[in-house]
C-alpha cells in the first residue's frame, strides 16, 4: 500500500516540475513514507527521522514531509510537536497537505510558466494522466493498486483500522482508469490491494463485488496478470474462487492470513473463524482452483498464547503446506485492544523460538515443494535484472532465475528448471 502510495506521490511531484535524485544531501523535499503495523517498523522511522534532522541542520532550505500510517488520521498534532523539524504531515494515501504546502509556500513560482501561474497545483496534479514516476515509466513490469483503503474490522493486535481510517472502496472506474494508465506506460501486471480485498463493493451500491471487478479488469488490453490481497477468510465468496478458477488473467495465488491455528487465539485476536473453518475453506481452495498458490499471516507469541496453543499453529503449517508465510512476533500497538486489554507475557525468546519452528517447517516444506519443478517448464513474466540475471515470477508467484542474452524485460518467458531451493528456482529459457 505504501509503495502505492509513494509511486503515486514521486509521479505527481515530477507532473509539477521535480526530479527524483538518489542522494538526498541534494534534494529540497523529502518524503518520508512510514509503516507502523509492528513496532520494528516505527523504530526504522525514528532512525531516518534522526538522520533528516541532521540534514536539515546542514541544510535548512529542505522541505521535509512524513507520510502513511506513523501520521494517520489524527497524529498530526502531537507529532509536530514531537519532530518539530518535519514541514508537513499527510495521512495514508493522501498527498494534498504536501501539495497545498508547496502551493502555500510558493515553492515551484519559478517553474510555473506565465499560464501555469493561474492554475492551481492541485487542477495540474488531477489534469496529468501519469501515473509512474519517469524512472518507472517502460521498466516497471508490476504495479500495485489500491482498491480498497482504510479497515473496519478490529483485529485485536491491529493498528491499521486507527491509522487508516474505515473501509472504503474505490470505484470501479477510477480503477479501471488508473489500470488503462499503467498498462499504456508498460504495466504487465496489476496487484490489486485492501486490508480487506475479499471485502471490495462492501460499501458500494449496486452490488458491487471483487468478482465484477476481475472481470472488468480482466478485458483491459495489454493486461496480462491480475493479483489480490489480502483476504480474509470470512469473506472468501465461492464466487470468487470460481472466477479466480476461470479468468486466465488472474493468478492462481490466494493470500490468506489465518494468525493462528487456535481457536482460543483466534477469539482473543476477534478474527472471527474457527481453525476448522479455516482448513474447510483451505479444501474449498484447493478443490475450485486445483493447484492455487496459498500464502498466509501469522503472528507468534499472541498474549497469552500457551506452548500448546502455539504448537496448534505449527500443526496447521505442517498440514495445510502453505506456499509463503509471513510470520510476525506479536508487537504491542498503541491504542488496540489487545494492548489495552491484554498482556504482552509471552517473552521475547519464546517468540524468537516459535517463529524459528514454523520457519525451519516451512523451509522443509517449501524445498519439498520446490524440488517436485525440477526439469518443468515455466511461464516466468520478467520483472527485473539483477547481478546480470533476469528474473519474474510464475502465474503461482515463484520466483525464477534465469541467464538470458535478449532483453526480455516484461516478457514472458518459458524457463525450463533446472535448480531448485526453498525460496526460488533457477532455469534456462526455452526457445
Ligand atoms: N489486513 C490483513 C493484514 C494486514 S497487516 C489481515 O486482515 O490479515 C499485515 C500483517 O501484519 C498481519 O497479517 C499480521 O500478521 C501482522 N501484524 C499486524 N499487527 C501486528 C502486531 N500487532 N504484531 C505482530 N504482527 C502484526
Amino acid at each position: 500500500m505504501n509503495e502505492a502510495d509513494s509511486r503515486h506521490l514521486a509521479s505527481q511531484l515530477e507532473t509539477i516540475g521535480f526530479e527524483s535524485t538518489p542522494e538526498p544531501d541534494n534534494a529540497d523535499l523529502v518524503v518520508l513514507n512510514t509503516c507502523v503495523v509492528r513496532q520494528q517498523a516505527e523504530n526504522k522511522i525514528y532512525g531516518r527521522l534522526g538522520s533528516l534532522k541532521t540534514a536539515k541542520e546542514r541544510n535548512p532550505d529542505l522541505t521535509i514531509g512524513l507520510m502513511g500510517c506513523m501520521v494517520g488520521m489524527k497524529e498530526a498534532p502531537t507529532l509536530k510537536h514531537r519532530f518539530p523539524y518535519v514541514d508537513v504531515f499527510m495521512p495514508p494515501s493522501d498527498s494534498a497537505p504536501l501539495i497545498d504546502y508547496l502551493e502555500h509556500h510558493h515553492f515551484l513560482d519559478d517553474l510555473k510558466n506565465q499560464e501555469e501561474t493561474e492554475r492551481s497545483l492541485r487542477d495540474t496534479i488531477q489534469d496529468a494522466k501519469n501515473l509512474l514516476p519517469i524512472d518507472q515509466r517502460g521498466s516497471a513490469v508490476t504495479a500495485f493498486v489500491p482498491i480498497v483503503l482504510g479497515c473496519s474490522h478490529a483485529c485485536t493486535f491491529c493498528i491499521i483500522p486507527y491509522r487508516r481510517g474505515v473501509e472504503r472502496s474505490r470505484l470501479p472506474h477510477d480503477i479501471l482508469t488508473e489500470i488503462r494508465t499503467l498498462v499504456s506506460q508498460g504495466v504487465k501486471e496489476v496487484m490489486l490491494l485492501g486490508q480487506i480485498v475479499d471485502r471490495y463493493g462492501a460499501d458500494l451500491e449496486n452490488h458491487e463485488n471483487l468478482s465484477r471487478l476481475l472481470r472488468e479488469i480482466h478485458a483491459i488490453d495489454g493486461l496480462e496478470r491480475i493479483r489480490f490481497l489480502t483476504s480474509h477468510p470470512n469473506w472468501m465468496t465461492d464466487e470468487l474462487l470460481h472466477t479466480v478458477g476461470e479468468l486466465e488473467k488472474v493468478c492462481p495465488h490466494i493470500e490468506i492470513p489465518v494468525q493462528a491455528g487456535n481457536d482460543e487465539v483466534l477469539t482473543n485476536m476477534r478474527r472471527g473463524y474457527t481453525c476448522k473453518d479455516y482448513r474447510l475453506l483451505i479444501d474449498k481452495i484447493r478443490h475450485i482452483i486445483p493447484g492455487a498458490a496459498i500464502n498466509t499471516d501469522i503472528i507468534v507469541g499472541f498474549p497469552g498464547e500457551s506452548n500448546a496453543q502455539f504448537m496448534d499453529t505449527y500443526e496447521l503449517v505442517n498440514d495445510v503446506e502453505f506456499d509463503k508465510i509471513h510470520i510476525s512476533k506479536y508487537s504491542m500497538r498503541p491504542k488496540t485492544i489487545a494492548t489495552r486489554k491484554m498482556d504482552d507475557n509471552v517473552t521475547d525468546k519464546e517468540k524468537t523460538e516459535r517463529r524459528n519452528l514454523i520457519d525451519e517447517a516451512q523451509h522443509e516444506i517449501l524445498e519439498r515443494k520446490n524440488t517436485s519443478l525440477l526439469g518443468d517448464t515455466l511461464d516466468v513474466l520478467v520483472e527485473h535484472k539483477k547481478k546480470g540475471r533476469w528474473f519474474g515470477r510464475t502465474m503461482h508467484n515463484k520466483l525464477v532465475f534465469f541467464d538470458d542474452d535478449r532483453h526480455v524485460l516484461g516478457k514472458t518467458v518459458r524457463v525450463k528448471i533446472n535448480k531448485t531451493s526453498a525460496y526460488s528456482l533457477v532455469g534456462e529459457p526455452m526457445n
